[in-house]
């Protein structure tokens, strides 16, 4: 059976070389006679597995020492909580801390339902009236200089909306969750206090999550009643080893990040990357059948929603394109329509493949 292209918005598509490294090393990883799965994580061998997935991960990203980087798990709805619970600084007079959320879409609303739960949660912007098509502008954030943190989602997975630059903090810490653009293109780590994101849209399976912390964020007074496991302290004096971590998922990360830097590093990969996206939305743009539902200058380039209009014709284009070998195009069952997802290890051949199936489906349906 071939390999079809899938379009799933994750657990997703998975660099071939990658997934054909891990099927080599299955019952026998570089001679130790056994599976990742099956070794200790305090063995020599997961020892140099985790080293090196941090250390290449560093260069590629070009991530300083003054950063702690974390492979933790719980996927990214555990920062949900962590982000809060580690960042919410509790004032003298027993007041609990204070965030700002810029929310753009329903993953940024959970972040901010969540920390609520921990302290006082503000919106200084939100698009839902809007049906989370587009990012605002840095004049409509209500932002206070005495925040604990600033929040952002910087792709929105199931919306399809990037913020095209971050907003200005000011002096406030910038936190964002980059789950479904985690290294996408470069970017400057310096103007982010954290960034943080599930692995399973772009660098490997789910479960795993990694956190790169600025060194100053990571501190002992935390929220009161913050779980062991939450505390980014625990993990970063532990070096992410302070119980049995995501090895699987590790190994898999590690594999991905030598695939990266094989590729030619994160410039090659953005360029690729905007090159697929604007394929599929110049199409868009002047099919009369689709279309495109997020302001241009916002759109994300992983996750690219479009509809016809009709639920009834998007059905049936969903159902005629998996006959094709185009899977999980369907759009998050929140929003409807069509939503095709071409992370990093997409080839643009797919990304071809679909937009020959849409004109096709176009003339038929016109
Ligand atoms: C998928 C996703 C999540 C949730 O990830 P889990 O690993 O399922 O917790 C959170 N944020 C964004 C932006 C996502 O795309």
């Amino acid at each position: 059976m071939g390999r079809v292209y899938n379009f799933s918005a994750g657990p997703a598509v998975l660099p071939e070389d990658v997934l054909r490294q891990a099927a080599t090393d299955m019952l026998d990883y570089q001679g130790c006679g056994m599976s990742v799965m099956e070794m200790s994580h305090r063995s020599k061998e997961f020892g140099r597995i985790i080293e090196e997935a941090e250390a290449d991960l560093r260069s590629l990203a070009g991530i300083p020492d003054t950063y702690k980087v974390l492979f933790l798990q719980g996927g990214a709805s555990s920062q949900f909580a962590a982000v809060p619970l580690n960042l919410m600084k509790p004032k003298a007079d027993g007041a609990t801390g204070r965030a700002d959320y810029i929310i753009t879409g329903s993953w940024g609303k959970k972040a901010w339902k969540e920390a609520q739960l921990y302290g006082d949660a503000h919106v200084a912007a939100s698009t839902e009236q809007e049906g989370y098509t587009r990012v605002p502008k840095q004049d409509e954030l209500s932002l206070s200089p005495d925040a604990d943190y600033v929040y952002i989602c910087e792709n929105e997975t199931i919306y399809g909306v990037k913020f095209p630059e971050l907003p200005d903090t000011g002096s406030v810490p910038l936190v964002a969750d980059v789950s479904s653009c985690f290294l996408s293109e470069p970017f400057d780590i310096e103007k982010y206090g954290v960034m943080y994101g599930g692995v399973q849209k772009n660098i490997g399976p789910a479960g795993t999550v990694i956190a790169i912390i600025r060194e100053d964020l990571i501190r002992d007074d935390v929220v009161p009643g913050c779980p062991t496991m939450l505390k980014w302290k625990t993990q970063a004096d532990a070096n992410s080893l302070y119980n049995t971590p995501p090895t699987w998922g590790i190994y898999i990360c590690g594999l991905v990040f030598k695939w990266i830097i094989a590729q030619g590093g994160l410039s090659e990969l953005q360029t690729r990357n905007r090159r697929k996206a604007a394929l599929l939305y110049d199409y868009l743009d002047q099919s009369s059948l689709f279309k495109a539902t997020v302001a241009k200058e916002d759109r994300s380039i992983m996750n690219v929603p479009f509809v016809t209009g009709d639920a009834d014709l998007d059905a049936k284009f969903v159902s005629q394109a998996k006959e094709a070998g185009i899977v999980n195009i369907k759009g998050h069952r929140s929003v409807g329509g069509m939503r095709a997802s071409i992370y990093n290890a997409m080839p643009e051949e797919g990304v071809r493949a679909l937009i020959s199936f849409m004109e096709k489906f176009e003339r038929e349906n016109a």
